[in-house]
């Protein structure tokens, strides 16, 4: 089976190690000259728009996926008139803007925070009455991290947050005073069967992943299904098919949507050694029309994301619990250059262990950041 992948970066280069015991070949397009997953698997170099390279990944392969989902929506819909394209391409498109993908939530009965959106200065002080503070201003397109949004406290923080990123289509969401951020990771295969990982908790700083714990603790078992149950809803409607994942905000016993992501994510690198079949297999296994594995845990997981740069290997290894994993890329400030997981027998064994990885793996501040 070769499977074609747009986007070349970690995610890629992870489904394409994923792919090697299963036969599976992958080749990424990726516009920079030397992507990440470009190291383990065939790469061909074009902008995401660029129609000849897309023909040449469509020659080249049996199926496409992506890694990364601000793959223009168009060329994935005409790559998916020569070859099978999943997930499909209205997944991207919902998921690309954060007032479809929230309405989209909202059709289906998934919650969400309070939004509204703003295009225009009048709409914004509308939306600011309804929604009241605090608030968050963010666009619509194109933000990850945390990045193309403002937090607003209290009125006087209107015309700051609309001088920043007035003029671009945007959407106001209530602040949400949530507890804790969860994410749950769901797989649909082409004859529509479902498995999901059990809920994860993510930890951000500066916006970015720092660590996620899986799974989840101190969850009551109905919140999970309730998460799952949503992402089935999701996946249904879509028809989609691989990995998906959805990020919520925990507030008591509320469960918001904050947003989708229609590929593997960040927060189940846990899933490589800590989960029956990894996110990354089975997303292969989905695309490529094969049975999915199962998805629960095997013991309890703690990933660290590397930022900037990756420690020494000797001083991740010396917790005997250590997978590390690094991505091939150059050090460079706010960069995932790699990961790791460390794993418990059980959830007792993990809180006990917690304080010293978090110690050992905790974020350094980079200058400026
Ligand atoms: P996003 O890019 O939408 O995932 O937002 C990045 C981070 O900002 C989230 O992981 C939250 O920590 C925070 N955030 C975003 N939206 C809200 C909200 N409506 N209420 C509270 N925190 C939020």
């Amino acid at each position: 089976m070769r499977v074609g992948i747009l986007g070349g970066g970690q995610l890629g280069r992870m489904i394409a190690l994923a792919g090697y015991p299963l036969g599976v070949r992958c080749s990424v397009l990726d516009p920079v000259p030397n992507p990440c997953a470009g190291q383990v698997c065939g790469h061909l170099h074009g902008e995401f728009d660029d129609y000849q390279a897309l023909y040449q990944l469509a020659r080249e392969s049996d199926v496409v996926t992506y890694e990364f989902e601000n793959v223009p929506v168009e060329s994935a819909r005409w790559l998916s008139e020569r070859v099978p394209v999943y997930p499909p391409p209205r997944a991207l498109e919902v998921s690309q803007d954060r007032l479809s993908e929230k309405s989209f939530f909202a059709k289906l009965g998934v919650p969400t925070p309070p939004f509204a959106a703003v295009d225009t200065r009048e709409q914004f002080d509308v939306a600011l009455r309804d929604i009241g503070l605090p608030a968050v201003l963010k666009t619509r397109r194109f933000g990850y991290d945390g990045k193309g949004q403002v937090f607003l406290r209290t009125r006087q923080d209107a015309d700051a947050a609309w001088g920043k990123l007035g003029g671009r289509p945007l959407i106001l969401e209530g602040f949400v005073p949530f507890d804790r951020e969860l994410s749950v990771i769901a797989v649909r295969g082409r004859g529509g069967d479902v498995v999901c990982y059990p809920l994860i908790e993510n930890e951000h700083r500066d916006g970015i992943l720092h660590r996620s714990i899986a799974p989840a603790g101190d969850l009551r078992e109905e919140l999970t299904e309730r998460a799952q149950e949503h992402a089935a809803r999701v996946l249904a409607e879509l028809n989609y098919v691989g990995v998906l994942t959805i990020e919520w905000f925990q507030d008591g016993p509320r469960l918001l949507a904050n947003e989708m992501a229609p590929r593997v994510h960040n927060s189940g690198h846990w899933t490589i050694e800590g989960a029956q079949t990894s996110q990354f297999e089975n997303h292969l296994r989905a695309v490529c029309g094969w049975p999915l594995g199962r998805a629960d845990a095997v013991g309890h997981s703690a990933m660290f994301n590397f930022i900037g740069s990756v420690p020494p290997t000797p001083e991740v290894l010396r917790h005997s619990a250590s997978h590390l994993h690094t991505y091939g890329k150059g050090p460079r400030p706010g960069r995932k250059v790699g990961h790791v997981t460390l794993r418990a027998a059980t959830a007792d064994a993990l809180a006990e262990k917690l304080p010293d990885w978090s110690r050992t793996f905790e974020r350094k501040r980079e200058a400026g950041a």
